[in-house]
């Protein structure tokens, strides 16, 4: 993409309300603009950064046996009183009605919609366990949108949800996720460690909380450090065999959100593996086994008679991990993406756009680069140096290439690395090999 082409409206002043970083830098960097309280419209630069975080969710949702559909975002609440949620689930829902007077909802989660779609085409245990996923916006009405996309009033979440015929299957499905997690969020870039999460009022059957750690975080964790430094599984994991053993050695040890806290078993851990922090929820799964086939009547023949299908349900929060990941990457100057999720791989600066030899170079380079398949950001603007510079540093594309009349003559291209700040002369035959 050239600069010339995209919109990418920088905010020299920080707004007011952005009190974390990643709020702040998102603004700032033109990724997003507020609409309405915690609802955004996604700019070009934004946009990159979300549809690369959706593609590696779906990737190792896939790669876990977890298949995809959508959904709406527009649900009848005639659904929501089979599962007697519609009044339960209070201000978060939003309400609507439609021109013929019917109850609507803007979907804040899937669970009762999910149910009646599988109910409507399984009628025997012999076509279970089913595992689907979609990514899809989801609104709730919360009391106190902040934090830029962190929490939002609309928001995209991946939700999955699992059906088998007994406990014991519904708890080898939930492995599954449990091990897609680990998988998903090391290669975000993000260390987000498995923390027990309340199960609620009605099942004491099994949660876990993802959590990044970090200051602004809005939960509490209490957890063991060796977890945080863990390696996640290898792409050679073989969802189909026993995830038992991966599972024991990622919840052996100690690791609670506040609710769940147990102060004694806190302190039974040697006093330097403790860590009480903050973190930020990415990701939440749950089994709950038959709460809402009971309820919407959703039941298979199995081999000893009929039973209601054990379910659960595994959120990510999509775009609330965007910001996540500012959190976790960056510094004075703005962000510092880690590749796999960065807007561009690559940000290619022409220091002196209008000369002929440089404007020639940078795009020979920037052609070449794109046909062999880089994620290019050019800067053909005609701004000054430092303002170039300065805007590369603000977005934090991980690579930045630098060429100018003097490196034209002398055949040479400056290349920074973000993360380290590390430059290098690169000859310029030979330079898209060594970008990729
Ligand atoms: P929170 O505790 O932050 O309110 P939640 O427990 O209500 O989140 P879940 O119902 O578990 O959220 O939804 C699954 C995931 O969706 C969460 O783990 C989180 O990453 C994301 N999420 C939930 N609410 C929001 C929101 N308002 N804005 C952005 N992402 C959200
Ligand atoms: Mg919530
Ligand atoms: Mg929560
Ligand atoms: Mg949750």
């Amino acid at each position: 993409m050239k600069l010339s082409r995209t919109y990418l409206p920088l905010l020299k002043e920080t707004p007011a309300e952005a009190v974390i970083a990643s709020h702040r830098l998102m603004l700032r960097s033109g990724m997003v603009r507020q609409q309405a309280a915690g609802i955004y419209a996604w700019l070009p630069l934004g946009l990159k950064v979300l549809k690369k975080v959706e593609a590696i969710v779906r990737e190792e949702q896939e790669r876990a046996g977890v298949a995809e559909l959508l959904m709406p975002t527009i649900q009848p609440a005639s659904l929501w009183h089979q599962s007697g949620r519609y009044d339960a689930y209070g201000p978060e829902m939003l309400r609507l009605k439609d021109r013929h007077g019917r109850d609507m909802l803007y979907g804040p989660t899937n669970e009762e919609m999910i149910t009646e779609l599988v109910r409507a085409g399984i009628k025997s245990y012999k076509e279970l366990p089913k595992t689907l996923f979609h990514i899809q916006w989801k609104f709730r009405d919360e009391v106190r949108p902040r934090f830029g996309v962190m929490r939002g009033r609309e928001f995209l979440m991946k939700d999955a949800y699992s059906f088998d015929l007994s406990p014991e299957a519904a708890r080898r499905s939930y492995l599954r996720f449990f091990a897609a997690y680990l998988r998903t969020f090391a290669r975000l870039g993000v260390k987000a460690i498995p923390v027990r999460a309340d199960t609620g009022p009605i099942g004491g059957k099994l949660s876990h909380e993802f959590v990044v750690l970090a200051e602004t975080g809005e939960s509490e964790v209490f957890t063991a450090k060796g977890l945080v430094e863990k390696t996640p599984p290898p792409t050679s994991l073989d969802y189909d065999g026993d995830l038992e053993p991966l599972f024991a050695e990622w919840t052996g040890t100690y690791a609670a959100t506040d609710e769940m806290h147990d102060e004694a078993a806190f302190l039974a851990l040697p006093e330097d593996q403790r860590l009480q922090a903050r973190g930020i929820e990415v990701g939440h799964i749950f089994y709950f086994g038959t709460k809402y086939s009971e309820p919407m009547q959703f039941a298979v023949e199995g081999p000893d008679g009929r039973a209601f299908v054990e379910m659960g349900s595994y959120g990510i929060g999509v775009s609330r991990l965007v910001g996540a990941l500012i959190e976790a990457h960056h510094d004075d100057q703005g962000c510092r993406w880690p590749v796999p999720v960065a807007p561009y791989e690559v940000g290619l600066v022409n220091l002196k756009t209008g000369h002929d030899g440089t404007d020639g170079a940078c795009h020979r380079l920037y052609d070449e680069a794109v046909a062999a398949g880089l994620d290019v950001l050019l800067d053909d603007s005609g701004d000054r140096a430092g303002e170039k510079f300065a805007r590369m540093d603000l977005i934090g594309l991980p690579l930045i290439v630098t060429i100018g009349p003097r490196g034209v003559e002398a055949g040479q291209a400056e290349v920074k690395d973000r993360r380290t700040g590390a430059k290098q002369e690169v000859p310029l035959t030979g330079l898209v090999d060594y970008l990729r």
